[in-house]
């Protein structure tokens, strides 16, 4: 492992500055996957200044819509060819098993299709107003825009970002997480050999708060668009405040997955274990919050802790495997604190709890998928958000019970319904505070709809036209069609 990745600014692979670097590692066996250029605040200061001249002088903003669609479906084309060296990557870096991966590079590659298609469709508005003004409503890009993303979807977070913000002709700093870069790394280098013009997208390595915080308090970046968690959501708001940036925030969440006794029993088993188990729980989205009805809640968990036995958890790449490793030590320390302290708490473990030590698994951050029953409302298990596969469940007596519990939190991203009853369903749905929701399924996501939460769990959307019309300004423009002297003051 001799490579040092650099950083992509102004059109040039470029070291940090001060020439730090910094170990990836490969959270199924701890391993150093690769060095990377550790970059701080001069580094972002740089690519800015590059982003602000490919905006304003190097014509980006003015690029015709048809020019910024066909670079983004090169883009997408080139990300497609490579899709398997692109899930393998991620696999190695993030730990989640091959076959996620591989959706996710299919889902970032769909993503980069639908917004290039978005970018030469029809968004503004006319109005007829007193004659003899017309009025002219016109979206126009924001300027420089910084984006920060998390490393539970690596690739996936990033073409959610640059997807919108390029198509509706914006210059990008792009900050992925530092414990998950090789992905977007290879990404830059698509999106120089596609041809952006240089300046255009910048890529910038390092932690939270020097290359993030600079990000978020740069006073030539116009936008900052964050997905992480909730408190590092509320300093970069903070710090957003000083050149009064348009902010657009993608936090944390303690969904709620709420299973009525009429459900299609099977498919609500099965859909509950892809709510909080896929990506190892590592899902904002995650219906980490079970709750049952009262007269199904036994014989429910009876064949959820069954089926959750079953998940094969091994390092991503091996064939079969389920479910992967943690992101790092440190976060598997803190889902393990997490476990012993619904422990003490006074909840009762029916499934998992551990961290896994056989064989191999030993070198990596793997812990078995874990379900908490007897729970109470306070407990800092059922309000926290844990990240992790660990599940907590409720019980519930009727509608308006599961509707009280589904609420009582924070958060406000996702949740979902169970029932084969269709008002129930829809009626229930209608009474969650939250952003992203499902009946009968649960954290399927679709580039058509909007993405975003309610409470503490964010600002803005993502994904669909909401989310293109956040990277965009609105002005409108009055039009005189008979220019002659209003008159208003005496001559
Ligand atoms: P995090 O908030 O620790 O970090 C996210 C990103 O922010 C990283 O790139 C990090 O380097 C950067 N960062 C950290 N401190 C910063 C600071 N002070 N200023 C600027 N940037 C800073 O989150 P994480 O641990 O990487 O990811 C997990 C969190 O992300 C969870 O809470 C999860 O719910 C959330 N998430 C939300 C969504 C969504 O769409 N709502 C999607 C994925 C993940």
């Amino acid at each position: 492992m001799e490579r040092i990745e650099k950083m992509y600014i102004d059109g040039q692979w470029v070291p940090a500055l001060a020439g730090k670097t910094r170990d990836v590692i490969n959270p199924a066996d701890a391993s150093v996957l690769a060095t990377i250029a550790e970059g701080a605040a001069e580094d972002v200061q740089l690519a800015v200044a590059a982003a602000k001249r490919a905006f304003y002088e190097d014509g980006w903003m003015v690029t015709p819509p048809s020019e910024r669609a066909r670079l983004m479906f090169a883009l997408a084309d080139s990300l497609e060819k490579r899709a398997e060296e692109f899930a393998k990557l991620e696999t190695q870096n993030n730990g989640k098993a091959l076959r996620e991966a591989q959706c996710d590079v299919s889902d970032a590659v769909a993503c980069f299709r639908y917004y290039a298609g978005l970018a030469t469709k029809p968004h503004g508005q006319t109005y007829d107003v007193a004659d003899p003004m017309q009025t002219l409503v016109v979206r126009e890009p924001i300027g420089v825009c910084g984006q920060i993303v998390p490393w539970n979807y690596p690739l996936l977070m990033a073409a959610w970002k640059l997807a919108p913000a390029l198509a509706a002709g914006n210059t990008v700093v792009f900050k992925p997480s530092e414990l998950t870069p090789l992905t977007v790394i290879r990404l830059f280098e698509l999106i120089d050999v596609v041809g952006y013009p240089k300046g255009v997208a910048n890529l910038v390595l390092g932690a939270g708060d020097t290359v993030g915080h600079e990000i978020a308090a740069n006073f030539d970046i116009d936008k900052v668009a964050f997905t992480g968690g909730t408190k590092t959501g509320r300093s970069i708001m903070m710090a957003a405040t000083g050149n009064i940036k348009n902010i657009s925030l993608e936090l944390g969440g303690k969904s709620p997955n709420i299973i009525f006794a009429d459900a299609d029993f099977e498919a609500a088993v099965d859909w509950t274990l892809f709510a909080i188990f896929v990506n190892q729980g590592e899902v904002c989205s995650a219906g980490s919050r079970l709750l049952i009805e009262e007269s199904i809640h036994d014989q429910f968990l009876e064949r959820l802790v069954e089926r959750t036995k079953q998940i094969k958890v091994g390092p991503g790449l091996e064939e079969d495997v389920e479910m992967g490793p943690l992101i790092s030590e440190t976060h598997l320390n803190r889902v393990l604190d997490y476990i012993e302290l619904g422990k003490k708490e006074g909840a009762r473990l029916v499934c998992g709890g551990n961290r896994i030590l056989e064989g191999d698994l030993e070198k990596g951050y793997f812990v078995e998928p874990t379900i908490f029953i007897d729970t109470s409302p306070e407990m800092r298990i059922v309000q926290e958000e844990i990240f992790g596969p660990v599940l907590v469940v409720q019980k519930f007596k009727d509608e308006q019970e599961a509707v009280s519990l589904a609420n009582n939190t924070i958060y406000g991203l996702a949740g979902g319904v169970f029932t084969q009853d269709g008002a129930k369903g829809l009626r229930v749905i209608k009474k969650l505070r939250a952003g992203i929701t499902w009946i009968n399924a649960y954290n399927p996501t679709y580039n058509e709809a909007p993405w975003g939460g309610y409470k503490q769990s964010g600002l803005g959307r993502e994904l669909g036209t909401f989310g293109f019309e956040e990277y965009t300004e609105v002005k409108q423009i009055n039009i005189n069609l008979e220019p002659s002297p209003l008159g208003w003051f005496k001559e």
